[in-house]
């Protein structure tokens, strides 16, 4: 077989909806075949779910050092299943995960590793875009190596709609020494709340315009009436106004709501970074000329204080 591999990343059988992006990247990459490669304990339950996702043929890896996350034993195995099958390219999403399996297959396998692509043409050399320094910087590159391996920056590919059904499945059994996994879940803890903020359809995050930790008690009604969650700017957190796992931005979270609402963020490049994919920007903001207004879907000039509370008024009235 020749084909292109698609990385796919599940929690405990639940599909990645980046991995699915990423098998829309590997259509970009190869007209040829796609083909998933599943690792760890819920492996064939996946290889079943993603053989709908637009892929040619799924083959799941599975073993003992492989059931946990480990990226070394992980790496390892996909790069020799890619030696036994003659990959064209191995590919993923450039989510932490997934950026740091694909650098370990890249080693194992001795080929140049090109991450969070955002534009890809298949051309002779192939011509590429990409984001570096966070996002800050978008770098275009040419390609021309045999194997390579590659990951899509999140969101900048679409989802196939559907794929065929069934499709072939294979298994494959990697040479793995039982301490190829050199970390080991020992508790898992769950949320309390199904919504985290990389989850949440709409996010509500406050800059320093909110003025004080208790000016945040409208923004936390407004995401709970919205069933999102609350996010900050790193002014926040340097104020100790919010904990540092709030922070949207660079150093922070990199969220992708439908709705991102920014109160008092002025829109720096830095925080930017962090949001930049979601869908649509509500500013929220005293000053017409924020960077944050200017680039907003909509904007609302004004103090926060007066419009955030109108808003949540107006919400309880309508309910
Ligand atoms: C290496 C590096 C990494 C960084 N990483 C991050 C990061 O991950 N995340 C991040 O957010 N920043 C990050 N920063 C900081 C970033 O550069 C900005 O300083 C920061 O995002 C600004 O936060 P802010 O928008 O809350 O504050 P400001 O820039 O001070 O903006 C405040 C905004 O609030 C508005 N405002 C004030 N009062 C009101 C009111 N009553 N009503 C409405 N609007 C009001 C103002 O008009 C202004 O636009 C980083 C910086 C560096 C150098």
């Amino acid at each position: 077989m020749s084909a292109v591999l698609v990385f796919v990343e599940h929690d405990r059988g639940v599909i990645e909806e980046s991995s699915l992006q990423a098998i829309g990247f590997a259509r970009e990459v190869t007209s040829s075949s796609v083909a998933a490669v599943v690792i760890g304990a819920a492996g064939t339950e996946v290889a079943a779910r993603v053989a709908a996702a637009g892929v040619d043929a799924v083959c799941s890896i599975d073993a003992s050092a492989l059931a946990d996350y480990a990226p070394e034993a992980w790496g390892d195995a996909c790069a020799q299943y890619a030696k036994s099958v003659d990959a064209i390219a191995i590919v993923g999403c450039g989510t932490d995960r997934g950026n740091e399996v694909l650098a370990h297959i890249a080693a194992v396998l001795d080929t140049p590793f090109i991450s969070n692509i955002t534009q890809y043409e298949a051309s002779v050399p192939v011509k590429l875009t990409r984001l570096r320094w966070g996002g800050s910087l978008l770098e275009h590159a040419t390609l021309d190596v045999g194997l390579a391996v590659l990951s899509c920056a999140p969101h900048a590919f679409d989802s196939p709609q559907s794929g065929v059904g069934e499709v072939p499945r294979s298994e494959f059994v990697a040479a793995l020494r039982d301490d190829a996994a050199r970390t080991r879940i020992v508790e898992r803890v769950s949320l309390a709340s199904g919504i985290t903020l990389q989850t949440a359809p709409v996010v509500v995050s406050g800059g320093r315009g909110v003025g004080s930790a208790d000016g945040f008690a409208h923004l936390e009604a407004l995401a709970e009436l919205l069933g999102g969650a609350v996010g900050c700017s790193r002014v926040v957190t340097n104020q100790g106004w919010r904990p540092h796992s709030d922070q949207v931005g660079q150093t922070g979270k990199r969220v992708a709501p439908e709705l991102y609402i920014a109160c008092g963020i002025s829109g720096a490049i830095q925080h930017w970074i962090g949001m930049q994919a979601a869908q649509r920007v509500l500013a929220i903001n005293l000053d017409k000329d924020a960077p944050m207004v200017t680039k907003a879907d909509f904007a609302v000039i004004g103090d926060l204080h007066e419009i955030v509370p109108a808003i949540v008024e107006e919400l309880r009235r309508r309910r």
